[in-house]
């Protein structure tokens, strides 16, 4: 009986930053039965992989071994041989010291078919985020890569024609014998005062470079704490860092920011901080629950959406609700046509807007009072809004505007501590690993103390981190919770915020 065999893909998954995959890369991983990873590669990864995919780790973490590398073959052969499509993601380029030939060999005995997706090798791509090109026209026109991994002795390296090049050196895994490749270098000829770096976990938001010279280099980067993964690199290109260098220049790097808001709403102020060099921890505080009771009420003020003059959306969410109860009743944006329709906040205007409706007025600071100041002079006694909004939101706009027409308030949504979190913060912030927490809004504030405890002032008083609040609501809930507001945006939206903390990074840089 003949059965389906599989293929295997040997892929590189690049050096680090997720967006370093190739597309080939990208299409396969989506398309696999199985992925068999190790620790070199980024986890951001594995989100293109189907939900049903069988997903395998064989790298080494924490006290455990890696998996011997002829049992990662034979796992590859057995899955090949289950009719499998199965990709092998690893760092870097698979070829590169990463015994991705082995494996192919391996397949190749064994009958099972077999491709190889080459990626971004960190000798290339680690070393130009930090600003190094591998070669240039006036001092190397020539590179080697070798292996920093001595076994028992370092005899196995032709040291004298290693200190003989002229072009530039890159040695991988090399960091526990740093000092041992330098002297080398140094015993067979290279001039001590050769210009060398060490790059620690390129192009991550954790990167670090020290350079130096090749006498001084070991010493340099013992002292910064640099250890494994770490590329080497020794040659005059070191020189050109100050000019190249973009990645770790941008004005958040090496800053970790932890973000409140809920899971649905985080992209956008998530994808602004790695823009601009942050490294950005989602921790989810709340998440919009919609009240289908009050769902209901909507739907039947859209039915006599005639008696309404006036609607008036507060939040992005209320936006969005209102728009999904519109479809669910096989209407849209034409259901609008005669009202006056009012947004508060840019971001509540643009979501109307990606719904085909621009609104008719929007208040220039983006808070309750604005709103009456502006809206209170064009009301008359015959007037009626809808207002759909949230549970938790202020009375204040209602009632003030109740004082001068029929106000339907329909509390279509509420807004629930969110208790799904992948990560620790609290350890985060013990451990003075983050930078600045943000605050967009008051729940966030009130759900993450809650959720950090009692102690949060303390924890954050020690933590060095910073509170960056996106208007004086939220600042208030702050301080009302004890905790600091170290920064607080002038305009009160998210980019007013990034603002904010870009200024307050680059005052303290
Ligand atoms: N196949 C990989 C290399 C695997 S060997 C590639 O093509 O990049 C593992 C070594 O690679 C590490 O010890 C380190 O020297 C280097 N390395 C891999 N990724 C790195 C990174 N992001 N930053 C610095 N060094 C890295």
């Amino acid at each position: 009986m003949s059965q389906k065999i599989g293929k295997v893909y040997l892929v590189g998954g690049g050096c680090g930053d997720p967006e370093l995959l190739t597309l080939k890369g990208k299409r396969v991983l989506s398309r696999c039965d199985a992925v068999v990873y190790d620790a070199l590669v980024n986890p951001a990864l594995l989100e293109y992989v189907s939900a049903d995919c069988e997903r395998i780790y064989v790298g080494k973490r924490a006290a455990h071994h890696a998996l011997p590398q002829d049992e990662i073959n034979e796992l590859l052969v057995k899955l090949g041989r289950e009719g499998k499509t199965v990709v092998r993601l690893k760092g870097g380029d698979p070829y590169v010291f990463g015994r991705g030939g082995e494996e192919g060999v391996r397949l190749h005995a064994a009958g099972v078919p077999f491709e190889e997706v080459p990626g971004i090798t960190s000798v290339i791509g680690g070393l130009a985020y930090a600003g190094i090109p591998i070669t240039h026209r006036d001092c190397a026109s020539s590179f080697q890569v070798v292996t920093g991994h001595l076994k028992n002795d370092a005899a196995h390296l032709d040291w004298p024609v290693l200190a003989a090049t002229k072009g530039t050196l890159v040695f991988l895994m090399g960091m526990k014998n740093i000092e041992i490749i330098t002297s080398k270098l140094i015993e067979n000829g290279m001039a001590p005062d050769m210009s060398a770096a060490v790059v620690r976990e390129a192009t991550t938001p954790k990167q670090q470079t020290v350079t130096g010279t090749l006498a001084d280099i070991a010493e340099k980067a013992k002292a910064a704490g640099l250890g494994a993964p770490a590329l080497i690199v020794i040659g005059k290109v070191v020189g050109l860092r100050e000019e190249l260098r973009f990645f770790d220049s941008r004005p958040l790097f090496g800053k970790c920011f932890v973000v409140t808001r809920s899971r649905a709403q985080a992209s956008k102020l998530v994808e602004k901080i790695q823009d601009q060099g942050g490294e950005a921890i989602m921790y989810p505080t709340i998440r919009i629950h919609p009240v289908a009771s009050e769902m209901a009420r909507l739907g039947s003020a859209i039915d006599h959406i005639g008696d309404y003059t006036h609607l008036i959306l507060t939040s992005v969410n209320g936006v969005d609700l209102f728009f999904k109860q519109l479809d669910d009743m096989g209407r849209d944006s034409r259901t609008l046509s005669g009202l006056t329709v009012t947004a508060i906040g840019k971001a509540t205007a643009a979501a109307l807007k990606s719904h085909g409706v621009t609104p008719d007025v929007v208040p220039e600071r983006f808070i309750g009072e604005a709103l009456v100041e502006q809206l209170g002079p064009m009301l008359t006694a015959d007037d009626r809004i809808l207002l759909p909004r949230s549970k938790n939101a202020r009375a204040y706009v209602a009632e003030k505007l109740s004082a001068l027409c029929a106000v339907d308030e329909i509390k279509i949504y509420e807004t629930l501590r969110e208790d799904r979190t992948d990560v620790d913060v609290a350890a985060m912030l013990k451990a003075r690993q983050v930078d600045y927490i943000t605050f967009t809004s008051s729940t966030t504030a009130k759900y993450f103390a809650e959720k950090i405890g009692e102690t949060c002032p303390a924890i954050i008083r020690d933590s060095g981190a910073k509170c960056a609040s996106i208007g004086p609501k939220t600042s208030e809930q702050l301080r009302a919770l004890g905790l600091p507001v170290d920064i607080q945006a002038e305009t009160y939206t998210i980019d007013g915020l990034m603002a904010a903390i870009k200024e307050d990074c680059t005052k303290n840089h």
